[in-house]
């Protein structure tokens, strides 16, 4: 098969790993940097052109988009469906995959577990916001973070107060959550290919540290999931529409609960911490599932 990898550097970890499977079972890879890619869309014969070329009608994409690249990205990947190419990750699933509100909502519309989240942009009761999501403590979480920048703790409603207020000025939207204290500083991240859990690693924070992330100092474990972790983790993927993602979960009281669902899940980390070849399983599902022109959207997103 003739694959494109959309990525902006081909020397990424993730981006290597999976051209390096893809070579090894065979088929024919190119690197693409999504950002170089331009095109006509008005022709009536759909083409991306890359270095003065037209670009060859791939068997596949799977597109590595970066956040900060979802816009122009997200449209690269919808040319490509377009032209009937089949897409890992379609544009649409993306793009509803980047906003974090929209992503929480049709989670919870599914039913699926989610610690108790309220949204505000500039609530006008404060003490009603922090009650309506059942009091402190509660995590507060700016909407644009990333890798656990402004995730906050907040013990007591005074403190909860206090950090809206301060968001509130800098006119940052938020999310207000529960806060799942036996989670004990960990999370459970699950990567889901083709509507199976393939590898899955347990990250746990730092001594003293809530938050999980492996860039704050946290580490990084095989572990084994429950049955409802797995359901829970494939209906996350399914319901955002996805392939090929990373989804986070925190282990409550009250069952699995998923906190994010990530379109660009990297594959350093849970390689590493499992052994696991993910790639190799992508490049699987891409040859028993990349068929012409079976994309669900077709570019119509
Ligand atoms: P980011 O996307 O910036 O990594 P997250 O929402 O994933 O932010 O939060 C960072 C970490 O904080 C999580 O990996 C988890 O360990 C911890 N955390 C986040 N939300 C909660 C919560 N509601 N209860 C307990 N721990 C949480």
């Amino acid at each position: 098969m003739k694959i494109a990898i959309l990525s902006r550097n081909e020397n990424l970890y993730s981006t290597r790993r999976l051209k390096e499977a893809a070579l090894s079972r065979g088929h024919e890879v190119d690197v693409i940097d999504t950002l170089h890619c331009y095109m006509d869309i008005t022709s009536s014969r759909p083409t991306v052109r890359y270095h003065g070329d037209e670009l060859p009608q791939y068997d596949a994409i799977i597109p590595r988009i970066g956040a900060s690249i979802t816009f122009y990205g997200t449209a690269v990947a919808r040319q490509f469906e377009m032209m009937g190419t089949f897409n890992v990750n379609e544009s649409v699933a993306i793009s509803r995959s980047r906003d974090k509100l929209r992503s929480l909502q049709l989670l919870s519309r599914k039913g699926i577990g989610l610690p108790r989240t309220g949204f505000a942009s500039k609530p006008d009761d404060i003490k009603d916001l922090i009650k309506n999501v059942g009091g402190a403590p509660l995590v507060i979480k700016l909407l644009e973070g990333t890798q656990g920048i402004g995730v906050v703790l907040a013990d007591t409603a005074k403190a909860a107060e206090s950090i809206i207020e301060a968001f509130m000025g800098l006119k940052a939207n938020i999310l207000v959550q529960e806060f799942i204290k036996e989670a004990d500083g960990a999370d459970i991240r699950c990567l889901v290919v083709g509507g199976r859990v393939v590898a899955a690693m347990k990250r746990q924070g730092a001594e003293g540290e809530f938050r999980s992330n492996l860039h704050r100092g946290g580490s990084a474990q095989l572990v084994k999931l429950t049955k409802e972790e797995r359901e829970t983790a494939v209906n996350a993927a399914k319901v955002m529409g996805l392939n090929f993602c990373g989804v986070d979960l925190l282990r409550s009281n009250n069952g699995p609960m998923v906190m994010e669902v990530n379109s660009s899940p990297g594959l350093e980390g849970i390689e590493l911490a499992t052994g696991y070849d993910v790639a190799s399983k992508l490049i699987e599902f891409i040859e028993k599932n990349a068929k012409f022109n079976t994309n669900k959207t077709r570019g119509k997103g």
